[in-house]
């Protein structure tokens, strides 16, 4: 018999602050809009990133010599090789997707974090994840680690086809592509959600996401102890997120 006293643990991790430096090592276009950029230095000797969920400061300078900081997700770390992989989602009129376009071999950026991890256990009957392109990255990571009995529908909004992509995965991981903020709203309220136990993470721009919950809530009547929504992103200001 498998019976778990205590299912579906969310483990809240934190980690001492610590800012690194680190370079660029290599610089890959994914897609139309998207550029993966991966860092390297002995300062991540000790990086750790316990889940998708976490995020980085990542630290640089503009075009016009100031400082700047933006949250990315770690996409990916390999400790023997000391490297760090954050994909950056492009858009006009941003300092952090500005750096991505013009990111080369050998700069030097400071990074800070991850300060805490939210894990999310693998022992729920399925699960759902939404977003924009700037969760993409997050929820790309999620699929990759989930393991071979796991269950999850995807409904992922970004603005062109061209940067929809194959996920790797051994678990059983259904996805739906969507362009428009109205088509992903569409695909939530006629999502069926399966028996059994689930968990939904969602993160994206704040005025979507603020729907996107109140429906799980209320349509789906989804009880949010096992649902995360974030704010990636809100239209018209800089540097913002929030967990609603
Ligand atoms: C926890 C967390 C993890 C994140 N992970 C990632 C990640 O892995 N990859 C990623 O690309 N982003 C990620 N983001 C989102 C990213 O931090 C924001 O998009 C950030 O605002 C980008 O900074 P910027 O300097 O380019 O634009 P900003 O200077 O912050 O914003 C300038 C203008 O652009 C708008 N804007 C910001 N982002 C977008 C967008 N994506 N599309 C259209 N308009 C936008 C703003 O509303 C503002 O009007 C994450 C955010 C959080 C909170």
């Amino acid at each position: 018999m498998n019976f778990n006293p205590t299912p579906h643990q969310i483990k809240r991790v934190r980690h001492e602050l610590r800012i690194r430096e680190v370079e660029v090592v290599r610089v890959l276009p994914l897609s139309k809009n998207f550029i993966s950029v991966t860092f390297s230095g002995e300062d991540l000797a000790d990086f750790t990133s316990l889940s998708f969920d976490d995020h980085i400061k990542f630290m640089f300078t503009n075009a016009k010599g100031e400082a700047v900081r933006r949250d990315y997700t770690p996409r990916e770390f390999n400790v023997e090789k000391r490297e760090l992989t954050i994909e950056f989602a492009l858009h006009d009129g941003g300092d952090a997707s500005a750096w991505a376009q013009q990111a080369t071999v050998g700069q030097h950026v400071s990074i800070g974090g991850p300060r805490g991890s939210m894990v999310i256990p693998m022992d729920y009957d399925w699960y759902v994840l939404i977003g924009d392109a700037t969760a993409l990255p997050a929820i790309h990571r999620r699929i990759e680690e989930l393991p071979q009995n796991a269950r999850a529908t995807v409904i992922m909004q970004i603005a062109d086809l061209d940067d929809s992509r194959q996920f790797q995965t051994q678990a059983e991981v259904a996805v739906t592509w969507v362009t428009d903020s109205t088509a992903l709203i569409a695909a939530i309220k006629s999502l069926n959600l399966a028996a059994g136990d689930g968990f939904i993470w969602c993160a994206g721009e704040a005025s979507s996401m603020a729907t996107v919950k109140q429906i799980l809530l209320t349509d789906k009547n989804h009880s949010s102890k096992d649902m995360s929504v974030g704010s990636y992103w809100k239209q018209g200001l800089s540097d913002f997120h929030e967990r609603l």
